[in-house]
């Protein structure tokens, strides 16, 4: 499923998957493949459930990717359109969403090592980076671009950008915007970049900041978001001649490992107030469903995350979930809530 559906009426959200070859250890463990796709980029993923065929199962989505798949194809096939939504001046946002180990952050930052050239395992938000800028060219003083990036864990929010570490950034809604559909960060970090290589810096030094916490506390990276958000600001020229400015903003997602909601079943009372379920990964869930139904309540108030992205989620937005998987069998039960999680938001 495309943007455009038949009849016309288009759709905001874009589900895709992404399946890893096996891990080293996989392999030295001898767990089998159980998850295959058709071509390098088919629409269909099955699973081996058992050990017939006829237990298999077969799930559709907007596009499958196979093991085979490089980061530039990601690039092209799934990001390229919707930066184009962004200098259109839409808000857009991508998700990474998957078990812990399956390449949510290979996906999203990748090899961050060098600019130029681009690596070839650099993921979406170097390649982003470098294109809005090839793509600005010239007009680069007319235009600006801002960046942000935030770690959200147990429903607090960290500034990866800051310099003080003890910063805690507040959510408040934006009332001088009309509907009040939107929110503001108090005390965020936003940084005026005027090239792709100080974007990958800034995104270099939060992802360094964020290691070093992870080594202190030991689920901080399989248990918080992070958000690396572009503004872009153009300057246009309308009709009538006058000078006007657009703005359009991609939120770039790296979420928790989603085996944070899947044990014990989302429901579970007990389970969320031990703090073993990720309220903000469960209420993305909602929220996307909500939108998907067309439902009169989307629920985003509920959690930090849909707070935070509210302006970039519904309404005139785009977007696009990458779920990621492991092939092996020792992962199946992950790989079907995975599965299951992103199918119900097509
Ligand atoms: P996650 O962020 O979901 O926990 P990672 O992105 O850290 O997972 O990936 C786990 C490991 O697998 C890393 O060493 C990463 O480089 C590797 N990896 C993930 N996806 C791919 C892929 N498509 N191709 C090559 N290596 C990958
Ligand atoms: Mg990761």
């Amino acid at each position: 499923r495309d943007f455009e559906v038949e009849g016309g009426e288009e759709t905001n959200i874009n589900v895709v998957v992404r399946c890893r070859g096996r891990s080293d250890r996989e392999v030295r463990e001898n767990s089998g493949v159980v998850v295959s796709t058709e071509g390098t980029k088919g629409k269909n993923v099955e699973l081996s459930m058992g050990p017939s065929a006829l237990s298999n199962k077969t799930y559709h989505f907007d596009k499958v990717f196979s093991p085979a798949a490089d980061q530039g194809m990601i690039f092209d096939e799934v990001v390229a359109p919707i930066l184009d939504e962004v200098l259109a001046g839409f808000n857009c946002t991508i998700f990474a969403y998957g078990q812990t180990g399956t390449g949510k952050t290979y996906t999203m930052s990748g090899d961050i090592s060098s600019v130029l050239p681009l690596p070839d395992a650099a993921g979406i938000i170097p390649r982003v980076l470098h294109s809005l800028f090839e793509k600005l060219g010239d007009e680069e003083s007319e235009n600006s671009v801002k960046c942000s990036f935030i770690e959200l864990y147990n429903e607090e929010l960290r500034d990866l950008l800051s310099q003080d570490d003890n910063v805690k950034l507040k959510i408040f809604d934006d009332s001088s915007k009309k509907g009040g559909s939107s929110t503001l960060v108090q005390g965020m970090e936003e940084s005026h970049i005027k090239s792709a290589s100080k974007g990958i810096q800034l995104l270099r030094e939060g992802s360094h900041k964020r290691q070093v916490a992870a080594t202190k506390c030991n689920d901080l990276s399989s248990r918080s978001h992070t958000v690396f958000t572009i503004t872009v600001y153009l300057k246009r020229t309308s009709d009538t001649g006058e000078d006007f400015v657009s703005a359009g903003k991609l939120n770039l997602v790296d979420l928790a490992g989603s085996e944070n909601i899947q044990r014990s079943g989302a429901e579970n009372k007990r389970a969320a107030e031990a703090g073993l379920i990720n309220k903000s990964l469960l209420t993305l869930g909602r929220v996307i469903n909500a939108l998907v139904d067309k439902s009169s309540h989307i629920p985003y108030r509920e959690s930090k995350l849909t707070r935070l992205l509210q302006d970039s989620l519904g309404g005139r937005t785009k977007t696009c979930i990458i779920a990621t998987l492991s092939p092996a069998k020792s992962n199946l039960e992950e790989t079907i809530s995975t599965l299951d999680y992103a199918f119900r938001a097509k």
